[in-house]
């Protein structure tokens, strides 16, 4: 691993010392990860891949870049010869290498068909948040972004929702919901505040709001229909209830309808922990891998653009400093 920053080393430091309870610390996952990662030929391979074999190494090698993750695990199981071509893929060998924690969480949670090798590879090989542009310590793995915490913990397209949140957010069918790309959650306990999340499948939040513009035709037309749907289900319920207390009945519970948005805790939502997994960037050119590192002058900074969760790389870093000043006291000072 690459030295965060020698020169710099004064006012940097590698990590930070908390536990978030990402998919990829999960022990079911940890445990599948280490299955997979021993799994070794003891003999060369007997027999070829039959029609496959047909095509030169380089084409197959090529459409196997391409192929979702799903697909390529299942090509490795079919016998020691397509085990051996997939590994001779530099992108999937990348992959199983440096990343094979994301790799696993992809598995576990039933994402590979929306994912291929390439793109895989390419978010590996990658730096910077998505959304933000900072250091993305992260990988996404529902969708695969790249993603620094802050975005993940704070920014909505982040967040998966339960099939009848999203139907209820985009004004859409289940039957539209459950072709988009969705997740297994894995039982566990995830986010720094320790939450545990019981069995469930989570809708990817940009693929719900996207296939709710598309049905409504706009984005203000999906508005009005959601809105107008929960205000025709709070009337019901209001006249229900009313019914009920004008024949004197106060003992029959009327459920109240669902709010549009449950609470969001932000950091403190397990459901957007449960698809994250902590992956270093690969330096094509050099081969070594780049976890970025915090700033000493924001360690104690919880207000953007100061923040302690925030990481730098070498360049980044030094325009932070260029920008709020260099550090005394464990603090930035500007002139
Ligand atoms: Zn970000
Ligand atoms: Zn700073």
């Amino acid at each position: 691993m690459r030295d965060p920053a020698p020169q710099l080393g004064h006012l940097t430091y590698p990590k930070l010392r908390l536990k978030d309870n990402l998919l990829d610390e999960n022990p079911n996952v940890i445990q599948f990860q280490s299955k997979y990662g021993s799994f070794q030929l003891h003999e060369p391979p007997t027999t070829n891949l039959g029609t496959l074999s047909r095509l030169p190494l380089e084409l197959l090698q090529q459409v196997l870049y391409q192929l979702d993750i799903a697909t390529i695990v299942d090509f490795r199981r079919v016998n020691r010869q397509a085990f051996t071509i997939l590994d001779s893929v530099s992108a999937y060998h990348a992959v199983a290498k440096h990343a094979r924690n994301a790799l696993c969480g992809i598995i576990a949670i039933v994402t590979g068909k929306w994912i291929t090798c390439g793109t895989l590879y390419k978010k590996l090989s990658t730096p910077g948040c998505e959304i933000c542009g900072d250091f993305g310590g992260y990988l996404y793995l529902l969708t695969c972004k790249r993603v620094c915490f802050l975005c993940l913990s704070e920014n909505p397209l982040y967040l998966p929702l339960r099939i009848s949140h999203a139907c209820r957010k985009f004004g859409l069918g289940s039957e539209i919901v459950n072709k988009l790309p969705c997740m297994r959650v894995i039982p566990g306990t995830y986010s720094p505040n320790e939450k545990k999340v019981a069995r469930c499948i989570l809708v990817d939040y940009e693929s719900a709001r996207i296939a709710g513009i598309t049905a409504h035709g706009s984005i203000s037309a999906m508005t009005r229909f959601v809105s107008d749907l929960q205000t025709q289900k709070d009337e019901k319920y209001n006249a229900r209830k009313a019914a009920a207390l004008s024949l004197g009945d106060r003992s029959t519970h009327i459920r109240r309808p669902p709010a549009l948005d449950p609470y969001d805790a932000l950091s403190g939502n397990p459901f957007r922990f449960g698809a994250i997994a902590r992956v270093a960037c690969l330096d094509i050119a050099t081969q070594e891998l780049e976890r970025g590192f915090h700033c000493l002058g924001c360690e104690r900074a919880k207000r953007l653009p100061l923040h302690y969760r925030r990481k730098f790389m070498v360049a980044s870093f030094k325009d932070h400093l260029a920008q709020y000043g260099g550090i005394k006291n464990g603090e930035h000072h500007l002139g």
